[in-house]
């Protein structure tokens, strides 16, 4: 191939990143020293949070989540099918079994109608979930009012996966407030919003669960003589009170987030800007464009579109390989989460969440990213005009 492939997503770096990385080349931490503790801080005065654990990925955050709220066998973890694998997985490596609550048919997020039926019947049946993961899907928050006042009357804990949704709102406050959660999480690959290479966060207001997802990400270790079972030994002594893990993030990742976060709230204007070019140019193509909730303000991470397939005629696999022969590199966020084999192998039926299988029937992501120029989102554009018009 010859041309130049327009990606769905990519990163943005500056030489004021560059700089930030090279400076902590050059100093004498490069993990465990003071960027993770101003990135940490950084990004808890962006979002409105108390506490904020930077980890190695937002997998690692999800992981760290589900342990601190107690996940464990014998326990159900729910969540949405169209999310990435990680959402789920999760709970998986607490050993709890996971369920999925069906995506509402406008917004692709977590249906709270669904997600309330589904709670009536596991009442019932005496297995309701210990956690609820709610995935802000393309940025676009969840209806976490409504989510939050079924974790209220059926004493499930709530996390948002707001891998997508740095930067947004809900209801005119940030995303990662954790208002209606119990803990927040986010991810830094450099497709999502901003970047560390790899990284995650987990935003809280508890003390508590700070406390615990804080000893897990390291071993299990303490170095706070009030958590450990007697006096120190000496200067050199620490204590592994429990099972943790080496998820914490480098120096280099934060530093490199420090000096992203500066750009965030510009990210996602930039992204607001070509989501509203696209909705424009395509508002009379035979797709649906992502609805926008009045009382939310996106994080804008994705821009999924959704053929209306009676309308065309050609198939969606058609659609999807006309456009990547013109150099666009279309994407499909996500192949439901159930119908993986490893999930299949759990006995899922396909059609139990018709909703997200509709939708995988028919979704495609067009490229939005800070960086993408009008003139190569007009590109896109055209492209999907001589396939569908
Ligand atoms: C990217 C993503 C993750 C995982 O993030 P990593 O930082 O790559 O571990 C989890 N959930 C969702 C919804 C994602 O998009």
């Amino acid at each position: 191939m010859n041309k130049t492939v327009i990606p769905y997503g990519r990163q943005e770096i500056t030489q004021a990143d560059i700089d930030a990385v090279v400076s902590v080349l050059e100093s004498d931490f490069l993990t465990q020293g003071p960027q993770v503790p101003c990135f940490e801080q950084a990004v808890a005065e962006h979002v409105g949070a108390k506490h904020a654990l930077a980890v190695n990925s937002a997998t690692s955050a999800l992981h760290l989540a589900c342990l601190a709220l107690g996940l464990g066998t014998g326990d159900w973890l729910w969540t949405s099918p169209i999310t990435f694998v990680a959402s789920a997985n999760c709970g998986l490596y607490c050993g709890a079994q996971v369920d999925f609550v069906d995506i509402d048919p406008r917004t692709y997020n977590l249906s709270p109608k669904i997600l309330a039926e589904k709670l009536e019947k596991a009442e019932k049946e005496g297995v309701l979930p210990k956690v609820v993961i709610a995935v802000h899907l393309c940025g676009q928050p969840c209806d976490m009012q409504a989510i939050n006042a079924l974790s209220q009357r059926y004493g499930f804990h709530l996390i948002e996966d707001a891998s997508h949704a740095i930067g947004g709102k809900y209801q005119g406050e940030f995303i990662g407030n954790c208002r209606y959660s119990d803990i927040t999480v986010f991810s830094f690959h450099p497709v999502k919003i901003i970047t560390t290479a790899e990284g995650g966060m987990a935003v809280t207001n508890s003390d508590e669960l700070a406390n615990k997802m804080t000893l897990l990400r390291s071993h299990g270790i303490t170095r706070d003589s009030s958590q450990m079972t007697h006096e120190a030994d000496g200067p050199w002594y620490y204590q592994q009170i429990d099972l943790g893990f080496n998820y914490r993030m480098t120096e280099l990742q934060a530093a490199l987030g420090l000096s992203q976060i500066e750009r965030l709230n510009q990210y996602v204007a930039c992204r607001h800007r070509l989501a509203e070019r696209y909705d424009k140019a395509l508002a009379d193509f035979p797709i649906v464009t992502p609805l926008q909730h009045p009382e939310s303000y996106s994080g804008r991470h994705l821009y999924v579109i959704r053929l209306k397939l009676d309308e065309i005629d050609q198939t969606h696999l058609q659609v999807f390989e006309s456009l990547r022969e013109q150099g666009i590199g279309v994407n499909l966020h996500y192949i439901p989460v159930h119908t993986q084999p490893y999930y299949q192998k759990m006995g899922f039926e396909e059609e139990a969440f018709p909703q997200a299988m509709q939708y995988y029937r028919e979704a495609i992501s067009l490229p939005i990213f800070q960086g993408l120029k009008n003139k190569h989102q007009d590109e896109v554009i055209r492209a999907l005009g001589s396939i569908l018009l």
